[in-house]
């Protein structure tokens, strides 16, 4: 019997240890068993916003078995929630309660973004109470695209999530290598008269004063102006 090394070189094992198993890393042997407990395990947040969330309850329901997955158990807290599934339109009224929620979930979660709405806007992306996209502000693993999207559609979301889960390791998972606690927090926004994304606010900052110094010149343009006209 011959095994490759990582040069692809064929290497003669004796017979006295072929049937024997050789751990080369642990976080090989370990993370199979931690992601298919973690992939068959998914609780979701009873968390909906609009009319995709009607396909959402769809898909709770029985005739779509969601056990299948290990994932009917939808919770009525962040506390308890691996899955924060965005579905439906995002206004502006209730993102920050949207990000208060997802900091609240303990790691790691994930976001799906389901539907056009969740995803970039959708038809109602132009409003001016609509966000286009939670992924301005939150970090979205999957998207399902659809207006509504299917439960079926749903169903291939969170498989993919499965999907995605599987590739994670132990060895690299951000949630065990933080130095400060607040990693992974997101700044809620505010709500004032519009929106106010907190992460732009040295922009804004600068904006409004590029602005401010724009009015000071043309202000003081004008005034002489009428300086010489007088
Ligand atoms: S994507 Fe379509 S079905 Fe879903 S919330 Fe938006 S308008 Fe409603």
């Amino acid at each position: 019997m011959t095994v490759s090394d990582a040069g692809a070189r064929d290497v003669a094992v004796p017979d006295e240890v072929a049937n024997n198993v050789v751990i080369t890393s642990i976080a090989k042997l370990l993370d199979p068993a931690y992601n298919w407990a973690r992939r068959n395990s998914v609780w979701p947040m009873v968390f909906g916003l609009a009319c995709c969330a009607i396909e959402m309850i769809c898909t709770a329901a029985s005739r779509y078995d969601l056990a299948r997955f290990g994932m009917e158990v939808f919770r009525a807290t962040p506390r308890q929630s691996d899955l924060m599934i965005v579905s439906g339109t995002v206004t502006k009224k209730m993102i920050p309660t949207i990000v208060r929620l997802y900091n609240q979930m303990p790691e790691p979660r994930y976001v799906m973004a389901m539907g056009a709405c969740a995803s970039g806007g959708g038809p109602f992306k132009d409003g001016y109470n609509v966000v286009d996209g939670i992924d301005k502000f939150l970090p979205v693993d999957v998207y399902v695209p659809g207006c509504p999207p299917t439960p079926q559609a749903l169903i291939n979301g969170l498989i993919a999530l499965q999907e995605k889960i599987d590739q994670q390791s132990l060895a690299t998972a951000p949630w065990y290598k933080k130095d400060d606690p607040t990693t992974g927090l997101y700044e809620i926004p505010v709500l004032g008269p519009d929106l106010i994304d907190v992460r732009q606010l040295d922009r804004i900052r600068a904006e409004a004063a590029k602005y401010e110094a724009q009015k000071a010149e043309e202000t003081a343009v004008a005034e002489e102006a009428e300086a010489v006209a007088g």
